[in-house]
């Protein structure tokens, strides 16, 4: 970590906000109010300074050479899955593959661990809240192998029917992938139920962790779940990596993904043995700098502390929803107690898109539309939301601002 952000003490945002760059810019003549963090978070300077001492001073590639930049940049890049390997808890550091994303993770069990296992009258149960990118992998595949999908119901609050879910469960499950927290609403889901319900049936379980990284607890052994994906760019490190966490006895009965470099034992033209896990499923050239990078993402959020993170985030979110329902005609969509820092709603009469656009001129960022839920948005009959999502640079007068210029929208619409 760099020298201030181990020099924080205590929580004090405005010396977290110190620490991204990004923050201190105009955007249309105002400051820069950033709340689209459940699309990506910024990066502290730690993780920006981390790229670039890496291409700086030690790119090579990784594992094959002997020399010394590519042993100091093999080093680097397995401290990083060690660090991630401690922050998810798994028991073994080599449960731990590197992907490009959530998006990557799932498709690799989809293809990996679907193929092999999941055959036709089969079924997934995903549930309504869930983003594109943990639906299209199991439709891929269902289709495919002749399995079905059943869908868990979303509630008005915006949590799911867990009596729903139960009735879908029988001997016939093969797999349950949910979310631990919904990018759209916010939604926690109770996943260390869900995972040991499913498992009373003999399912595995996939949990969706793109928004649970940054500001739940997880800990993968005490939650027994099956496999883990998450992101990095979601919690405060560079783009185009991520993880996917699945238990040894798991990735090891479970085909390569892609066949390449790195991911081989011994090659002939008659036959090829696989490397062993991690390796097997990490097939070519990874993305080494980001990788490296991304450890001082996790030491970020250690430094704060989850707890101090979830607390100050919950208390955003309160003051946030507080004022926002003073707003006339202003709709929460999933209204739930038990959510991350997303507020995310609909004003009568007014469209999304032209909330987020003026809101823009304010210099306040937000995300309009159905945020790759669009069965989540046709479950509430909406076109999409005006989704504000907070993180720990944020702060109670930039909800001030997004709040004033809502107002002056409603004004100007109504008028
Ligand atoms: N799942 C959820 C809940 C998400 O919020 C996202 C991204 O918004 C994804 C999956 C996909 O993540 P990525 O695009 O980083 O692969």
């Amino acid at each position: 970590m760099t020298e201030i952000s181990s020099n924080i003490k205590k929580f004090d945002v405005e010396e977290v906000r110190k620490l991204f760059p990004v923050l201190h810019q105009k955007v249309n003549g105002k400051p820069l109010v950033y709340f689209d963090n459940a699309a990506t978070s910024q990066k502290p300077i730690a993780v920006i300074e981390a790229l670039k001492t890496y291409y700086k001073g030690y790119n090579a590639n990784i594992h094959r050479g002997i020399h010394t930049l590519a042993e100091k940049a093999t080093k680097a890049f397995e401290d990083t899955r060690k660090r991630l390997s401690s922050f998810v808890n798994s028991n073994e550091v080599e449960e731990i593959i590197f992907t490009k994303g959530t998006t990557e993770s799932i498709n690799l069990v989809a293809s990996s661990y679907g193929r092999k296992f999941i055959n036709e009258d089969d079924e997934i149960i995903i549930s309504g809240l869930e983003h594109h990118s943990n639906i299209v992998p199991w439709q891929l595949l269902a289709e495919e192998k002749g399995a079905s999908i059943k869908v868990i119901n979303v509630l008005e609050d915006g949590t799911l029917d867990f009596d729903h879910f139960k009735s879908l469960l029988s001997d016939r499950t093969k797999l349950v992938a949910v979310n631990h927290a919904s990018n759209s609403l916010g939604t926690i889901n109770p996943i260390k139920e869900i995972i040991a319900v499913a498992h009373e049936v003999g399912a595995k379980v996939l949990i969706d962790g793109a928004q649970g990284t940054a500001h739940l607890e997880i800990d993968v052994q005490e939650l027994d779940c099956d496999f883990y994906a998450l992101s990095a760019h979601k919690c405060y490190g560079p783009t185009g990596v991520g993880a996917l966490y699945g238990k040894r006895e798991l990735l090891e009965a479970m085909p390569p993904y892609q066949g390449g470099g790195e991911m081989i034992k011994e090659v002939s033209f008659e036959k090829t043995t696989f490397n062993d896990i991690p390796y097997k499923f990490e097939a070519g050239t990874p993305n080494i700098g980001d990788v490296v990078a991304f450890k001082y993402a996790l030491d970020f959020i250690d430094d704060l502390g989850k707890e101090n993170i979830a607390s100050y985030e919950h208390e955003l979110y309160t003051y946030a929803r507080e004022k926002a329902l003073t707003i006339p005609g202003l709709r929460i969509i999933g209204d739930s107690s038990n959510k991350v820092s997303v507020l995310s709603f609909v004003i009568d009469g007014v469209h999304p898109f032209d909330i987020g656009q003026m809101l823009d001129a304010s210099g306040i960022a937000v995300r309009t539309g159905h945020h790759c839920t669009q069965p989540l948005m046709d479950h509430f009959q909406i076109e999409g939301t005006i989704r504000a999502s907070f993180a720990v640079y944020n702060t109670k007068e930039e909800i001030d601002r997004m709040i004033e210029a809502l107002q002056r929208v409603v004004k100007f619409m109504k008028a």
